[in-house]
């Protein structure tokens, strides 16, 4: 949440900073703003409720000259979204600016003890407090700007990646990072901070990903750069390569970064197969070298937010199928805050698309006290996640830039799979026969996947019968009760439609009352096992006067007679099926979305990964 962005180099800053908010506008559009340091050093902030585009109109008319400065889209915590509230903020004598993504949680606290020393405040931002409180601490003391940083930041609880510059000081720039991301990118003769890749890229691929507690300092000219932890010992200096191209971050000719990533599934899962899936095998090294802790284990726990959640539930199903491990399925927020009995033979399997989602780590981190064995499934590579796990798998399904995930789902339910395959081949709990053929079948999803989206133009038909609809409910049983959340969590995020998902059997115990000749009914139902059942479910609801939306199997009559209307998916294992019924779903909440005028890549209230808790 929030994209941060900075520059300090032999280049304007101005244009660098407003690209890079409009690469990391998808963190959060509440506001933005930037701070610059002109020639004669004097110290310009000019901020904007709004999207960066409300920013570059305000810049028109503005000095916005100069080589060293600091950009900021919001995402809200502390104070609405207003002029004011927006970020950079100026310290009393307007000497500092700062930019900040997180919450300084103790930040009452200290705005009353400045309050008491005569400071005033103009915004209700927990990050105003911070920076008057550098300047105070600076005052105070006689410091450097880093001191001054470094000694606040040992006397903040909370959440922070922050960069803060000084008036008549345009050859420093400091920040600093725990518990939010930020990134480094190194440069010919310059450097640039990002809240990820993407502001960086076009410029350089040479990249340090800063540790948890890292206070920086940049200076201009300077090869090395300052990089100390808050006991003030010296961390290295990991420069990486990014692994992204610029393509992956454009729209590439779609209207909306959602559609293109849909569209992009079978390449992302063809990416994340990639040497894992091959000749009727998987072979993940993460799990092979760490087989005897599966073997072991008399539990996983597997811990996540939102879809990575609902992907979590298919890996439940998926494990206990295949594996004969119990699961136990957790959101990452609840989790960390119950008093979980955690044991050190337990292993944790943390599941987040950025890597860098607040609860998801908070899971984690209690989890490595007691020792437990922690796998990580993350699309971010050198994420925080990433980072902290014992081992791990990337999902390789390049940068999801749409709020609503499409491609981070399929390719951590290709992973998942992926995992159980591994674990039940080398515990013997998967008969050989059945881990080949769903293992060929696994393969061939992106040529399944292309024949759904080849009927995206009846999928929109559909789509435009339902806009006037308020209430959607969403329908399936076994693998597909997971994707009954996720389409009901799509259609919610961005068209704003109200969506219950349940598994198809529940109805009967409460939200069948809802049904009328006004609701719409999407039942996920491929044809296996409890496939009868589900029929009867279909034939209550229409008895009822629901308008029947069926995803079903190619070739499937029985409900397709029944339903109002009715998507086909190619045929394929159960185990697999998620992975084709969530397409259609996709794509029926972006064109209901579109249809009603929502912005879908950049949908209310919402931003892309929750680094707040
Ligand atoms: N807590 C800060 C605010 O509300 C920063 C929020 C963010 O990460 O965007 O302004």
């Amino acid at each position: 949440m929030c994209g941060i962005v900075g520059y300090i180099g032999n280049k304007q800053a101005y244009p660098i900073l407003i690209k890079g908010l409009h690469r990391l506008e998808y963190r959060g559009y509440d506001s933005a703003g930037i701070a610059l340091l002109d020639d004669d050093t004097n110290l310009h902030v000019y901020k904007t409720q709004g999207k960066v585009a409300n920013l570059e109109a305000f810049c028109k008319d503005k000095n916005i000259s100069g080589t060293i400065g600091i950009a900021h889209t919001r995402w809200a915590t502390h104070g609405e979204p207003n002029d004011v509230n927006a970020h950079p903020h100026y310290s009393q004598s307007e000497n500092l600016a700062l930019i900040h993504n997180g919450i300084i949680e103790n930040y009452i606290t200290l705005k009353q003890m400045l309050i008491d020393k005569g400071y005033t405040f103009v915004s209700q931002t927990d990050t105003e407090v911070l920076v008057q409180f550098v300047e105070y601490v600076k005052n105070e003391n006689n410091l450097s700007l880093y001191e001054a940083v470094h000694q606040a930041l040992t006397q903040v609880v909370g959440a922070y990646a922050i960069a803060v510059i000084e008036k008549g000081n345009p050859n420093v720039l400091i920040a600093a990072r725990k518990g939010s991301p930020l990134i480094i990118g190194i440069g010919e003769d310059d450097f640039f901070l990002g809240s990820d890749a993407s502001p960086i890229v076009e410029y350089t691929k040479d990249v340090i990903y800063l540790e948890e507690e890292s206070i920086v300092q940049i200076t201009r000219g300077q090869k090395d750069i300052v990089i100390k932890n808050l006991d003030n010992v010296d961390l290295k200096q990991n420069i990486q390569k990014i692994q992204i191209d610029l393509s992956e971050i454009e729209k590439g000719g779609f209207p909306h970064f959602m559609l293109k990533e849909i569209f992009e599934q079978p390449k992302s899962l063809l990416m994340c197969m990639n040497g894992r899936v091959e000749r009727q095998n998987v072979v993940l090294s993460g799990i092979r070298e760490n087989i005897e802790k599966f073997r072991n284990t008399n539990r996983i726990i597997i811990t996540a937010c939102g879809t990575s959640w609902h992907a979590g539930i298919i890996g439940k199903y998926l494990f206990e199928s295949f594996c004969k491990i119990p699961v136990q399925i957790e959101v990452a927020s609840e989790f960390r805050y119950r008093h979980p009995v955690v044991r050190k033979s337990d292993i944790l399997i943390a599941i987040s698309q950025s890597g860098e989602t607040a609860d998801t780590i908070a899971a984690m981190e209690l989890a490595k006290k007691q020792g437990t064995f922690i796998y990580g499934i993350c699309n971010v590579v050198g994420s925080s996640v990433a980072r902290l796990t014992d081992s791990g798998t990337y999902t390789h399904a390049g940068p999801e830039i749409g709020v609503a995930s499409t491609k981070a789902f399929t390719t951590q339910v290709a992973v998942l799979t992926m995992m159980a395959l591994t674990i039940g081949k080398e515990l013997g709990t998967i008969d050989d026969a059945t881990y080949h053929r769903i293992s060929k079948e696994l393969s061939q999803i992106p040529q399944k996947i292309e024949s759904i989206l080849s009927h995206a133009e009846r999928i929109e038909k559909v789509s435009k019968v339902f806009t006037y609809a308020r209430n959607f409910m969403y329908l399936g049983r076994g693998y597909n009760y997971a994707v009954a959340l996720e389409g009901a969590l799509k259609l919610k995020e961005i068209s704003y439609i109200h969506a219950e998902g349940y598994p198809a059997a529940e109805m009967k115990h409460g939200p069948i009352a809802l049904v009328d000749e006004d609701m719409p009914i999407v039942v996920i139902a491929p044809k296996f096992g409890i496939y009868d059942k589900i029929v009867s479910n279909v034939q209550e609801l229409k008895a009822r006067n629901g308008r029947i939306i069926a995803i079903v199997s190619e070739g499937d009559d029985r409900i397709a007679k029944i339903a109002d209307y009715s998507i086909e998916i190619p045929d394929v294992e159960e185990c697999l099926t998620p992975l084709l019924t969530v397409i259609p779903l996709q794509l029926l909440s972006y064109y209901i979305a579109t249809a009603k005028g929502r912005d879908v890549d950049q949908p209310r209230n919402l931003a892309k990964s929750v680094t707040v808790e």
